[in-house]
């Protein structure tokens, strides 16, 4: 088919998508959503009451042990994995609330003066939290700094959470950390580090026994996310967007991805749960091939949290939906 059969009904689509694109507005609206948030959104969660408390106000008041480490994680993976190590005898809040797209996040003054106080702030690194520099004289732990970090044009890629063994090795940092921080509990930290390494050595075994068998090796992202794990796992990364979800819509990215889908013998589109399938829909309707999600496990909404969802139960959803997309046996 040519160019000039679909490109009509396409951009006619993008109109609409353009117009109506307050969406995922979190990308936009950050300072705006915060600032809502912030007055029903607790500033720390209670890492062993996070069910029952998220959403309360002035959570901070039900921690009666005021000796428990004040930890901040910058986004929700983070928080996940120092959760997931520290417990219930750490007290860890997430900087991103959660519901909103950490890409363009900007803390508030009033934020900024919580983190002073904090015992230890840890980042994800690669120029993701951009703000940190307004953070002086806090224990900061940037848990790319041991890894090869890519770069595209020139600009860094920060989403080293979704390859499990990059994980493993920032889990380390943290235990690390922790460790040094808080020595008294350290056989604590390493047996619940040592529970998280062995559940991200099963992880990657699985991606790696699930993916062996397929028909395709290319996939199409919605944003440039997944880059580190298809390096991983032997496959190649496309995207309709680049390395951060944008408001505005490339059209002439758009029509290449219906090209290239169709070269490729592609038949699924991505999108993300927190993001407006209508643009991965126009392209999918093209190719006559259906719309699934790819998580990149940026942003968690309230209700997900509370119904126990977490980074492995993301990332086994993500497998499911690519050994669809890649057409995988088994
Ligand atoms: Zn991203």
């Amino acid at each position: 088919m040519s160019n000039s059969n679909i490109i009509i009904p396409i951009y006619f689509s993008i109109a609409i998508i353009t117009l109506s694109l307050p969406i995922d507005a979190a990308t936009k609206d950050n300072a705006m959503s915060w600032n809502i948030l912030s007055s029903i959104l607790p500033l720390s969660v209670n890492a062993s009451t996070v069910n029952e408390t998220i959403g309360n106000q002035g959570t901070t008041s039900l921690n009666t042990n005021q000796d428990k480490l004040e930890v901040y994680t910058s986004f929700y993976p983070i928080y996940d994995f120092v959760n997931k190590i520290g417990k219930d005898i750490i007290d860890v809040s997430t900087i991103v609330p959660p519901g909103i797209e950490p890409h363009d996040f900007e803390p508030t003054p009033k934020q900024i003066i919580e983190l002073q106080n904090s015992d230890v702030i840890f980042i994800n690194g690669a120029g993701f939290e951009k703000w940190i520099e307004r953070i002086q004289g806090v224990n900061t732990v940037d848990l790319s700094s041991s890894l090869s970090i890519e770069k595209t044009e020139a600009v860094p890629d920060p989403h080293i959470w979704l390859d499990p063994l990059m994980v493993k090795n920032i889990s380390a940092v943290i235990l690390d950390t922790l460790i040094k921080i808080d020595s008294h509990n350290a056989k604590y930290y390493e047996n619940n580090y040592v529970k998280l390494s062995s559940n991200l050595d099963k992880l990657n075994s699985d991606i790696v026994g699930n993916l062996t068998d397929c028909k395709l090796d290319d996939f199409i992202a919605f944003h440039d996310s997944f880059s580190y794990f298809a390096k991983r796992y032997g496959l190649t990364q496309h995207s309709i967007e680049g390395l951060a979800p944008e408001a505005d819509v490339d059209p002439q990215r758009v029509s290449d991805t219906i090209n290239l889908a169709k070269q490729l013998g592609v038949n699924v589109i991505f999108t993300e749960e927190s993001i407006d399938p209508r643009l991965s829909n126009t392209i999918a309707n093209e190719i006559n091939g259906k719309v699934l999600v790819l998580n990149p496990i940026e942003v968690i909404s309230q209700q997900e949290l509370e119904s126990g969802e977490e980074y492995f139960s993301k990332m086994y959803e993500n497998l499911e939906n690519l050994k669809v997309a890649l057409d995988c046996k088994g």
